[in-house]
């Protein structure tokens, strides 16, 4: 096999089979195929897309490319989520807590976070002492003993994914349906949960930017998910606007304790209920009315609170913060950000609120590897808020001032006040199963 010849048939959009797609995985995985051949072919993937076929040939091919984890130990059904990213998506927090304190079981391994968007790993970090990294067998007790437990990509778990992410990074190859399908669902499928349960981010602060994209993405990972003999359902929700009212690691784990809490209520806590309810019914908890009930009540009762102590404690972490958030990482400079005008907010640009949390820095960028995990902006409105010029929109907070008045300039950009009040987004934009 020549991987010239695998590379000019799916540039002429000749079909390759399962042997062949093994075959690019496996070498590359293995150093025998170098970066730009294999650059060539993703790029060809790019134009001219895969066959369905040939996209679960791939996923199979990525999952078989290091360990898959055997879950039976848990002896009880297993449900994870899978977010596709986006601005101050904090659900996993949530979901897990929500879903364990209803009597579900939640194995997690999240990423860290990618270009304009937030990770939960990252999140998680801005706890104290809160580890990441476990051994396999500790992760599998995690979850039997506690429900839940969310730590990074451990072990020998798609290493192919790893590789080819990267080079997709350095390419511009990432937004490719059947490429993103692939890396998404090998993971998931190696992790190997009984059930998935797909949250696919469709506006300006996605990878999808349209319903249409975010649907055909949403159908081929469900398809590969059944294929594979697991049960999957996607949601396509709204990422037009942040989730939320937080953006920014520990900001954001703050707005969850608060939910948790019962003291605040938003988009987020909405979204939150609603995939805790579907993975619940998922996992075989009840009907949809049933599980919505069990979510409610697990966050009115204290139940889900108490379980994400429970998590943090078992991982190492500060636990006292789900009583009192304010011993999370702070801030020195806190700046108003205000209205230049009044009318109606009807714009929260995700990509661009991104764009100024990383320059804060909320995220790792070429010239500065660390995080500074108090940074970050809280919005003090939602879209269709009737706003009066001078009031504060948002507060941004970071660690100079510099840093603050320059994220000011970015957020400027982000946000849109007009004189007719706007129509909302649905939260909620469709439901594949
Ligand atoms: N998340 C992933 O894990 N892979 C992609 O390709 C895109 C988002």
């Amino acid at each position: 096999m020549q991987i010239y010849d695998l590379i000019q048939k799916t540039r002429r959009k000749e079909i390759l089979s399962p042997e062949e797609i093994e075959f690019l995985v496996n070498g590359f995985t293995e150093n025998q195929i170098p970066d730009y051949m294999m650059s060539a072919w993703l790029m060809a993937v790019c134009c001219q897309g895969l066959t369905d076929q040939e996209t679960v040939s791939l996923t199979l091919a990525m999952r078989d490319s290091g360990d898959c984890l055997d879950l039976s130990e848990i002896g009880q059904i297993t449900v994870d989520k899978h977010s596709t990213g986006g601005i101050g998506d904090k659900t996993t927090l949530l979901i897990a807590p929500i879903v364990a304190a209803c009597g579900g079981f939640v194995p997690k391994m999240s990423g860290r976070g990618l270009g304009f968007t937030g990770g939960t790993i990252d999140k998680l970090e801005s706890i104290a002492g809160f580890s990441v990294e476990m051994p396999v067998p500790d992760f599998i007790r995690q979850v039997r003993n506690i429900g839940c437990a969310v730590i990074s990509q451990s072990g020998n778990l798609t290493p192919a994914d790893k590789k080819i992410y990267a080079l997709r990074n350095l390419t511009a190859t990432v937004d490719s349906i059947p490429l993103i399908c692939s890396s998404i669902m090998s993971k998931k499928l190696a992790l190997g949960a009984d059930c998935i349960l797909l949250d696919v981010k469709c506006g300006n602060g996605a990878f999808m930017k349209t319903p249409e994209t975010a649907l055909s993405l949403a159908e081929s990972m469900v398809r590969i998910g059944n294929l594979a003999g697991k049960k999957c359902r996607a949601m396509i929700t709204d990422m037009n606007a942040p989730l939320g009212h937080a953006v920014g690691n520990a900001l954001e784990v703050q707005e969850v304790i608060k939910i948790l809490q019962g003291r605040e209520k938003n988009a987020l806590s909405d979204l939150a209920l609603e995939l805790s309810a579907q993975m619940l019914e998922l996992s075989g908890k009840g009907d949809l009315p049933t599980c919505r009930k069990l979510a409610s009540e697990a966050v009115a009762s204290g139940k889900a609170l108490e379980k994400l102590a429970s998590m943090i404690e078992a991982q190492g972490g500060d636990a006292s913060v789900t009583e009192n958030y304010n011993k999370l990482p702070e801030s020195k400079y806190q700046k108003l950000f205000k209205a230049e005008k009044s009318g109606y907010l009807a714009e929260i640009h995700s990509e661009k609120t991104g764009l100024a949390c990383l320059e804060l820095g909320a995220g790792k960028t070429a010239d500065r590897p660390e995080i500074d995990y108090s940074a970050g902006i809280v919005f003090l409105h939602d879209i269709a808020d009737q706003i009066t010029q001078g009031e504060a929109l948002a507060v941004i907070h970071g660690n100079s001032e510099s840093l603050c008045e320059q994220a000011e300039i970015r957020l400027r950009e982000a946000i849109r006040i007009t004189e007719q009040k706007p129509e909302k987004s649905p939260l909620i934009h469709q439901i594949i199963s």
